[in-house]
């Protein structure tokens, strides 16, 4: 990923014991300008960020820009993509204490999700944001979030970060990285952590959740991984599913995983054309991932007799995961684990704080 960096005069930057933080802009609406010859909002050039907050410089921090050679609408991410910024912040990881990422919020749950699982035994802050509203215009929400979202990331307590994670903060509140969902496109309040209290709430202070931040080793490097299988597939149950669509999906070729999202606590038709095909797929090495199209409350295979089938032919089940963080999970365990009995495993496993088991 082609990149330059820029450092920025700040308030600290005669105090070299000063907290330094690397800001990495991805793209999205945070950086956007409305090009009226395509009529629609294009990436702007970032180094312009200085015109529009100029409280930058007011920093008690070191701040590093790092600007990619080609931002990107968050819509346009994928998985090569997130082992690229895993792979900045790894490269990156002696030299800075904290790391922001600026990224549209289209896919922010999704990048956020797959870092989490790249980034193994992270130790400092990896804090995500975005905006509603491109920066230069007057009412945008992108100031708050940028200048917050540094501030959190650069707040420690008698030397150590607070929030050793990967988490997203965006209005007001900061949420585990991969417990969050975009829920919003209109409002400012744009994400939420179901089931998950947010780690943060910010006001007047900073209000943070203490007993809910992750706990971390220091003993234990930062270990980089940089294979994600995609092969695989969301596949949202509706009723009137028909059997050729889900024969066709599981039928595809080189399919590894299925993430199955679910009616409420993890159910399924009964029907048994529909317990057929999974059973087909799951036979053929297939992993299936049961998540539900609830946001809130959590999959039990078994409450209902239309799960119990599901557990008994060997669908996984996916308690209280977000759908984004299931299937970057499951790019993650089918890339680096090689049989299924240990991707099944570690799908029904809490890695990093994802789900409660
Ligand atoms: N389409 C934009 C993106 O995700 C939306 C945003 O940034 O809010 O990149």
């Amino acid at each position: 990923m082609a990149y330059r960096t820029s450092k920025i005069t700040t308030l600290s930057s005669k105090n070299n014991r000063a907290t330094s933080v690397l800001m990495i802009y991805t793209g999205g609406t945070l950086g956007m300008v409305y090009d009226s010859k395509n009529k629609s909002l294009v990436p702007f050039n970032f180094d312009e960020i200085l015109t529009n907050v100029p409280e930058l410089h007011r920093l008690e921090f070191e701040l590093t820009i790092l600007t990619l050679e080609k931002p990107i609408d968050s819509s346009n991410m994928n998985p090569k993509n997130w082992v690229e910024i895993a792979k900045i912040v790894y490269d990156n990881f002696e030299e800075f204490d904290a790391f922001v990422i600026l990224h549209g919020t289209d896919t922010m749950a999704y990048t956020a999700s797959a870092l989490s699982f790249l980034l193994e035994n992270l130790s400092k802050p990896v804090i995500l944001t975005g905006a509603q509203l491109p920066i230069g215009i007057a009412r945008t929400d992108a100031r708050e979030n940028l200048i917050t979202a540094l501030e959190i990331a650069s707040a420690k307590i008698n030397g150590r970060p607070i929030i050793p994670e990967v988490a997203i903060y965006f209005n007001s509140y900061l949420l585990r990285g991969n417990r969050a969902k975009k829920k919003e496109s209109s409002q400012f309040n744009a994400f939420r952590s179901e089931n998950y209290p947010n780690l943060a709430e910010v006001g007047v202070t900073i209000d943070y959740n203490f007993p809910f931040i992750r706990a971390y080793r220091t003993d234990l490097p930062l270990q980089l991984h940089e294979n994600l299988n995609h092969n695989v597939v969301i596949l949202k149950l509706f009723p009137g599913i028909k059997q050729n669509l889900i024969h066709n999906i599981f039928n595809t070729s080189e399919l590894k995983g299925v993430v199955l999202e679910t009616y409420g606590a993890g159910n399924a038709p009964s029907e048994g054309w529909f317990l057929e095909e999974l059973k087909e797929a799951i036979d053929e090495g297939i992993v299936i991932f049961n998540v539900s199209q609830c946001d809130g409350g959590r999959v039990l295979q078994g409450t209902y007799q239309t799960s119990r089938k599901l557990l008994e032919i060997g669908v996984v089940s996916g308690s209280d995961i977000t759908t984004e963080a299931a299937i970057t999970k499951m790019m993650f365990l089918l890339g680096k684990e090689d049989s299924y009995e240990r991707v099944k495993f570690n799908l029904e496993t809490d890695i990093c704080g994802e789900m409660s088991v």
